[in-house]
């Protein structure tokens, strides 16, 4: 059989201008980053506080390997599990005001750990439609039943909660939606959880050590707190790092260990990684002028978009889309912003909706005034 198959499917993905390909950053992730030769302004990371490059953070990160050496070896149910990991897991869960957590090596793999060993086929997942793909992914695989709402519609929500009469109920969502940077209501949900007898799962990958008191994530925003809310965060974003960890109800903590296959047949992440992790962590609760800044940022940016033929979607957060619509228009903006030294990445579908292709623009810490007048100044010349 020959591959020409294959290559008929990527002519047809790029003529619909859809086709993705890699860039190669030489320099380490910063709003200022070489990129195949070429200097640009980015407004593309998830490195939301800047700690992705900071010194403190190298530091930890070597002292870690020096200490306990660059590899784990093992999965943690085997002999993987290390003390750099254990202590940061108790210091994960003080964070977040959850009984305990359990680290993960990404995020995508803790969705598909903790769906997957809280529901089945009995069971039936509730899910946002504009969720992450991992937690699309996850109920997939659990082979639950599954229920998908219209984005942040509660009382279709209620209806299908209503018409569940049997099995766990597991509702499933973003807390910062990835691709919209609008916050769910959560608050809702935990009430519908309480009426309806549900759990939730709440992906707080672009909350966590952004939003709240010292940055301890979306919980905290809503000031919520229920054993049945089951807490995700990823550690490859406002943290700097890479991983995620779960917090929740020991119970629930102890049958991941049991039987979230992404945790137990894989190779525990390096010890290195939690040392310098723990060093993130009290980075991100320092944080607040990290944090005053990005909010500054945001309004800075905001304020400076009105008046362009292309809107900014409603959002409080460092995730800000820019709606253009269709494919090959977000992409040539997105070309013509590159042309001008700014890097902004277009999304286009299958990751966001047919016909909402979009700029996600996002911001960090780490950015400037300067730079985000560079970038507001960009578009209106563009718009011309
Ligand atoms: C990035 C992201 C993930 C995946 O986390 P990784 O650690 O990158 O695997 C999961 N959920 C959401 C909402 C994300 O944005």
């Amino acid at each position: 059989m020959s591959f020409s198959v294959l290559q008929r499917e990527l002519d047809e993905r790029k003529a619909a201008g859809l086709l993705r390909t890699r860039r190669t950053l030489e320099t380490p992730q910063s709003p200022h980053i070489v990129v195949d030769g070429e200097s640009y302004l980015a407004f593309c990371s998830n490195d939301y506080l800047g700690l992705a490059e900071h010194p403190q953070l190298t530091v930890a990160l070597q002292q870690g390997a020096q200490q306990w050496g660059v590899g784990a070896g093992a999965a943690h149910l085997v002999s993987g599990h290390f003390a750099p990991h254990h202590q940061l897991e108790i210091q994960l869960a003080e964070f977040v005001s959850k009984p305990a957590a359990l680290l993960f090596s990404t995020g995508y793999m803790a969705n598909l750990g903790v769906v997957q060993a809280l529901v089945g086929k009995d069971d039936t997942v509730f899910a946002d439609k504009l969720n992450h793909s991992s937690l699309n992914d996850a109920m997939l695989l659990s082979r639950a039943q599954v229920k998908r709402y219209r984005h942040g519609d509660m009382a279709q929500l209620a209806t299908q909660l209503a018409q569940t009469t049997s099995g766990r109920k597991l509702i499933i969502t973003d807390t910062v939606f990835s691709m919209d940077g609008d916050i769910a209501p959560l608050r809702e949900m935990l009430a519908l959880c309480e009426r309806h007898d549900a759990w939730m799962l709440v992906d707080d990958a672009h909350g966590f050590g952004v939003l709240g008191e010292q940055g301890r994530g979306s919980l905290s925003h809503f000031k919520l707190d229920s054993p049945r809310i089951i807490y995700m965060a990823t550690l490859g974003k406002a943290a700097g790092v890479s991983g995620a960890f779960v917090a929740a109800e020991q119970v629930v903590i102890d049958t991941l260990v049991n039987h979230a296959r992404s945790y137990v047949y894989t190779t525990a992440s390096p010890p290195a990684l939690s040392v310098a992790l723990a060093e993130s962590l009290r980075l991100i609760a320092e944080g607040e002028d990290r944090r005053a800044h990005l909010i500054k940022l945001i309004a800075q940016l905001r304020d400076g978009l009105t008046g362009l033929p292309w809107s900014l979607m409603p959002s409080d957060t460092a995730i800000q889309p820019l709606l253009i619509g269709e494919n090959q228009q977000a992409l040539q903006l997105s070309l013509s912003l590159r042309e001008r030294g700014i890097w902004v990445a277009a999304i286009r579908p299958p990751t966001v909706p047919q016909g909402t292709a979009r700029l996600r623009i996002t911001l960090s810490a780490a950015h400037t005034q300067a730079d985000v007048q560079r970038l507001i100044e960009a578009l209106h010349e563009l718009a011309q």
